[in-house]
């Protein structure tokens, strides 16, 4: 059953990832204690230590990193009726994938020193490498106010209102001076919004946590990219720190990723 007392059973779970997204959903606070009235939470990290034993919603944070999380993850899947990726390290993968573009084998006796051959360790992969994923809540952290309204939509049975278009539209919305203007190069053409263009807004080129929109060859804010002389691929070169999945760190696993023939034609 994935219901108790008529309430839905909801886990969030962690894999490897510094658990900031965790954070964000304890940040929730009024929201939190809403959501609280009409779910129960039985397996929850950071807040408390219930194991439950099957979920209506679970929430995964974290990339996949050792053969035990695999395995882990296969099971929570198996008991869990949907299933969100929570945070850029759940998907695509955010920073833990460059360990992908490194020497295994050099990077664990660089973290583990001579303990290096008792730590289990694999390449990175996103949780959606392993199992099926529903949901993504995107973001390093996420976006509060997008996790409660995923959480109200499931519950309620909707189909949650999460953005698809770049970044730039909302980043032009609140009227920023755009980072190429001051010679910065910045991921908003070519990055899914939802966080309501958060790091422009505050002084900062925008790093790409939220994602790829879908089709980025296609979908990508051209205009933008037209005014400062730029082209769609010259943008998506810059894309590794949080999308290193989508350009060869997934290709060892079998995970073709976004074409990159084109760039790499134009110089990488
Ligand atoms: S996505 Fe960012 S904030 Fe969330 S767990 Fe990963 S590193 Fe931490
Ligand atoms: S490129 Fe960056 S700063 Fe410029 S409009 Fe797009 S999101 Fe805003
Ligand atoms: S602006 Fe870009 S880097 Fe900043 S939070 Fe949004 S998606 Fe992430």
């Amino acid at each position: 059953m994935a219901d108790t007392n008529g309430k839905p059973k909801v886990g969030i779970f962690s894999f490897a990832c510094c658990e900031g997204c965790q954070l964000a959903v304890l940040e929730c606070e009024n929201q939190l204690l809403d959501l609280l009235g009409a779910v129960e939470i039985v397996n929850f990290r950071e807040a408390m230590d219930k194991i439950g034993d099957d979920y209506r919603i679970a929430f995964v944070e974290g990339s996949i990193t050792t053969t035990e999380h695999i395995e882990e993850l296969k099971e929570i899947r198996e008991q869990a009726d949907i299933l969100v990726a929570l945070g850029a390290c759940a998907w695509p993968g955010g920073l833990n994938i460059m360990k992908n573009f490194q020497n295994l084998t050099e990077v664990r006796k660089y973290v583990y020193g001579d303990k290096w051959e008792v730590h289990d360790s694999i390449p990175t992969r996103p949780i959606s490498a392993v199992v099926p994923v529903d949901f993504y809540l995107r973001g390093c952290p996420i976006d509060r106010d997008e996790f409660v309204e995923l959480v109200r939509s499931l519950l309620l049975g909707k189909t949650p209102n999460i953005p698809t278009y770049p970044m730039c539209v909302d980043c032009k919305l609140n009227e920023n001076e755009c980072r190429f203007h001051l010679g910065e190069i910045c991921l908003g053409p070519v990055t899914r919004a939802g966080c309501n263009a958060i790091c422009p807004t505050f002084g900062t080129k925008c790093e790409g946590c939220r994602g790829l929109v879908n089709d980025p060859q296609v979908n990508a804010q051209r205009d933008v990219l037209e005014e400062h002389g730029l082209t769609v691929e010259d943008i998506l070169r810059e894309s590794r720190l949080f999308n290193g999945w989508e350009f060869g760190g997934g290709e060892d696993l079998g995970y073709k990723g976004v074409d990159v023939t084109v760039i790499q034609a134009g110089g990488e």
